[in-house]
């Protein structure tokens, strides 16, 4: 495994003390899973150039391991010890930890100041291929050049592997640079080689100070460099948000005015009830909220006792992180925040992880869906999430006439692709229910005008024995 960092800023030699590594020597240090070697092929006036080579002991890491457990060969013979993973994050830390901070006691000046830097991964495995590789470099100011491998060269009909060649160029202080290869590194590779903890947290936001939380890739780097592990990466989303970053500030315009519009008959708590009390009586203990938004309907959820298991989801990341906040996620007791959990997905896919709930409301969702995608939805959540009982709400449009403030044929919030009147919604929604075995009944939520109906409409379907 090899990392090459070179510069043409000049005196180039400067890279030796930012490094902290004399350029003339060849030095080695043991690790806990190997050696680390650091050497300098080039050390010129125009032109130097550092690398860190390690030497993964892939045998030395199998022993000591449990003796009954079954002989593996993969614990023998992988790629471990070839690939940039988080083997590098840790022997960069370890090896050029002063650089990584910032601290150059000879030359402090150097510290900040940006200089043209260009590193290289002799082998990084990415999954998620070029397109990935680009979204987290790209937006950090990176030039990158990335060169995919074949699976063998000797039989080129394999196809590709998800090893690619990477080199990485931006003018920045190298402490940056290296800050940068730390998180995203294992992020590619997604293969920890130890055990993620709650600490990873504080290290991914220590190291991703200044930088990760305007990225626009972070939910998905966040995500991955935590293995997975999604009470850590709530936690660490919520802190994000929490150390100033704007997002907390832009809460969208277009939900205030919808808001500021429902405000003196408090049409959301009204709705809220409502929907609380029908899958309340369905006897559910795993609920869904889909299109959970800033997660008001997840909260209420989580105060009653009755539901046990509880998932948000939302399209937009940023509700999300607005919900992992209102709910104060990484605050909660374990037992707590075990119950409840918040995912990023879209209801015009099919999606596993929504299967088997007795549960799901949909509160004010459809009519933020395209009219021909409708049929995808219908097809996700009555096909193939399939749960007992749907609650399902969204404007009665023949109500808005009584809302002053809202011109005549204007939907309520700009992000509408329609509003329905009392018979539209009836009609898709008892159609629907035919189609996938539901009975479905109709309940008013808000105060009911005599002509125009309530302001929200509420289907209940309850799947057919
Ligand atoms: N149910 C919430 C939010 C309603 S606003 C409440 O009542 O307060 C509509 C929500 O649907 C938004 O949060 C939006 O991001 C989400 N949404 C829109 N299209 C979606 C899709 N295709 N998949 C999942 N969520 C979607």
């Amino acid at each position: 495994m090899l990392l090459t960092i070179s510069t043409d800023h000049r005196p180039a030699a400067d890279l030796g003390y930012l490094l902290h590594k004399h350029p003339d020597k060849f030095q080695s240090f043991d690790l806990s899973f190997g050696t680390a070697h650091v050497f300098y092929p080039e050390v010129g006036d125009h032109r130097c150039a550092a690398c860190l080579l390690l030497d993964v002991d892939a045998v030395g890491l199998v022993r000591g391991r449990n003796p009954d457990q079954d002989f593996l060969l993969a614990q023998y013979v992988n790629d471990r010890p070839y690939v940039a993973s988080s083997f590098l994050s840790v022997a960069i830390a370890q090896v050029f930890g002063s650089a990584l901070q910032g601290r150059c006691t000879t030359r402090p000046e150097l510290v900040g100041t940006p200089i043209p830097l260009v590193a290289r991964l002799d082998v990084l495995p990415v999954r998620g291929g070029e397109a990935f590789l680009r979204a987290v470099f790209e937006p950090l100011g990176y030039e990158v050049e990335a060169v995919r491998h074949p699976l063998d060269e000797r039989f080129p009909e394999w196809g590709e592997g998800p090893y690619f060649s990477v080199t990485v160029r931006h003018t920045v202080p190298l402490s940056t640079l290296l800050s940068h290869l730390y998180v995203l590194v294992p992020v590619f590779d997604a293969r920890k080689h130890y055990f993620v903890g709650e600490d990873e947290v504080g290290k991914l936001l220590a190291k991703g100070e200044g930088w990760l939380a305007s990225h626009p890739a972070k939910d998905e780097i966040v995500r991955r460099y935590l293995g997975n592990r999604p009470s850590l990466y709530r936690m660490a989303l919520g802190r994000l948000v929490d150390e100033g970053d704007p997002l907390g500030d832009e809460s969208p315009v277009q939900e205030r005015a919808e808001e500021s519009l429902e405000k003196p008959i408090s049409l959301n708590d009204q709705r809220l009830g409502s929907v609380l009390a029908a899958v309340r009586a369905s006897g559910a203990r795993r609920v869904l909220d889909l299109g959970c938004g800033e997660g008001k309907l997840v909260r209420e959820f989580l105060k009653d006792r009755q539901f046990d298991e509880i998932v948000g989801l939302d399209v937009s990341v940023r509700s999300l992180e607005a919900a992992a906040r209102r709910l104060k996620l990484e605050r909660l007791p374990d037992a707590q925040a075990n119950r409840v959990k918040l995912i990023h997905g879209s209801l015009m896919y099919r999606d596993k992880r929504l299967e088997g709930f007795d549960a799901a409301a949909v509160v004010e969702v459809v009519e933020h869906l395209d009219p021909p995608r409708l049929a995808a939805f219908e097809r996700v959540l009555f096909e193939c999430a399939r749960p007992r009982t749907i609650v399902l709400t969204t404007p009665n449009r023949e109500y808005n006439v009584t809302w002053e403030t809202l011109p005549a044929g204007k939907f309520r919030h700009p992000d509408h692709r329609f509003e329905w009147s009392r018979p539209e919604f009836q009609t898709w929604a008892t159609g629907l229910a035919a189609r996938f075995g539901y009975a479905v009944r109709f309940l008013p939520v808000g105060p009911e005008h005599p002509e125009y109906g309530p302001p929200t409409q509420m289907a209940i379907f309850d799947r057919n024995a």
